[in-house]
């Protein structure tokens, strides 16, 4: 049986190297996974979540540590499993404060998700003291330490997708409801550390989050947390993902071209995530994530305006053109083409900039041409 194996009693082939993970996801075999981040290639097996049975001797071992061997049997659902993922997902729920109905993003949630699957039982959460601190790490970064399930994945993002190496890793004592940053917990170690440490056994009480000082809002982290601990300051105040339409569209802040998904609702932008897609399988920087709101902002200018007496005032288009027409040729006739610069912009088409310095050169008569993503 050369590199084939059994998953849920059908065969299968795998890879030198492949874990049961790899295997199972080619072939579309659902495994629950928290911690496991796709994008780091660097499974640590923190949320125990994924664990599998091999048969016939019963054990059950991570789906995203194990390295598959031939002739290997694998069930990924037997009763022992699902047994184990109940546990799992009891002791996560007991860890924090998660009232579903209040949270950012109920229905967009991988550990609510698993708990209705595997049908675990919360925690009253009535007798439950609320004594968390909800922040907002920069103004679009919101971090709710009560839910965070310490799974690790917001720190893999930073440090290993974003190279940013922003969070930090925080020590609570085991109580994450008691995590407040500024003056309960002391700082550990920084992300570069803890990485190491999820490679390896780790079991300290931690709690990571973002520090301000270092966080370029990208967001990155956000989108990579399996729960509502990481949100978008936009997501708490918007419908909810799936009452939302995804439109998938180019970012039109730069000239990368990166695919975002728009999360759309009476046709206004309320989310923006990245698209699994080139040239950049769902990251993004602050303003393609966050810098959507002028879209639909009162203040946005909908018409030309021309200052008449000192004040602006609305113009059509056509007055508006035949006023700027006016302006430049005064200008070119009284002190020369080379007088006059163009300056275009990343955020227009490249067939927009090459008429734009198409204009510049022909109808100006100035080589006078630049562009914001030159430097
Ligand atoms: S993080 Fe998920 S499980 Fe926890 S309160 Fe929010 S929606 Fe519910
Ligand atoms: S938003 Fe970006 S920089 Fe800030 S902590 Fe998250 S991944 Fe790191
Ligand atoms: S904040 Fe989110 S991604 Fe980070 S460890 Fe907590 S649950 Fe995981």
């Amino acid at each position: 049986m050369q590199n084939k194996c059994i998953i849920n009693n059908k065969e299968y082939n795998f890879n030198d190297g492949e874990t049961i993970l790899e295997v199972a996801q080619r072939n579309n075999i659902y495994i629950p996974t928290l911690c496991y981040l796709k994008k780091t290639g660097t499974p640590t097996g923190k949320c125990n979540i994924c664990m599998v049975e091999l048969r016939p001797s019963g054990e059950l071992v991570h789906a995203c540590l194990t390295k598959v061997e031939a002739g290997m049997n694998i069930i990924t659902e037997s009763d022992k499993c699902v047994a184990h993922r109940r546990e799992v997902l009891e002791k996560l729920l007991a860890l924090g404060y998660h009232d579903c109905p209040t949270c950012p993003i109920p229905g967009d949630c991988e550990l609510q998700d698993l708990v209705w699957k595997y049908g675990a039982k919360g925690i009253d959460l009535t007798k439950k003291e609320k004594d968390y601190v909800v922040k907002y790490i920069t103004p679009f970064i919101r971090w709710d330490s009560s839910k965070c399930v310490r799974c690790g994945r917001c720190i893999q993002a930073c440090f290993d997708v974003q190279v940013n190496n922003a969070i930090r890793v925080y020590e609570v004592n085991g109580e994450a409801k008691k995590a407040d940053r500024d003056d309960k917990v002391t700082s550990l170690f920084d992300s570069r550390e803890y990485v190491e440490r999820l490679k390896a056994e780790f079991t300290e009480p931690i709690l990571p989050a973002p520090d301000e000082n270092f966080c370029v809002s990208c967001g990155e982290c956000v989108q990579a947390c399996p729960v509502g601990a990481l949100s978008s300051s936009y997501e708490w105040l918007g419908p909810k993902k799936w009452q939302m339409k995804k439109v998938q569209t180019t970012c039109s802040y730069c000239g990368v071209g990166c695919q975002l998904d728009l999360y759309v609702k009476d046709n206004r932008i309320f989310l923006v995530t990245g698209a699994n897609e080139a040239p950049n399988y769902g990251s993004l920087c602050v303003k393609g994530r966050f810098g959507f709101r002028f879209i639909s902002s009162d203040e946005r200018l909908k018409k030309p305006l021309i200052k008449k007496n000192g004040q602006f005032t609305e113009a059509s288009w056509d007055d508006a053109l035949d006023f700027i027409s006016k302006k430049l040729t005064e200008i070119k006739d009284q002190f020369g083409p080379d007088s006059i610069g163009v300056f275009t912009s990343a955020r227009i088409t490249n067939e927009e900039n090459y008429l734009v310095q198409k204009f510049a050169r022909a109808v100006i008569g100035t080589n006078n041409v630049d562009h914001c993503a030159r430097l």
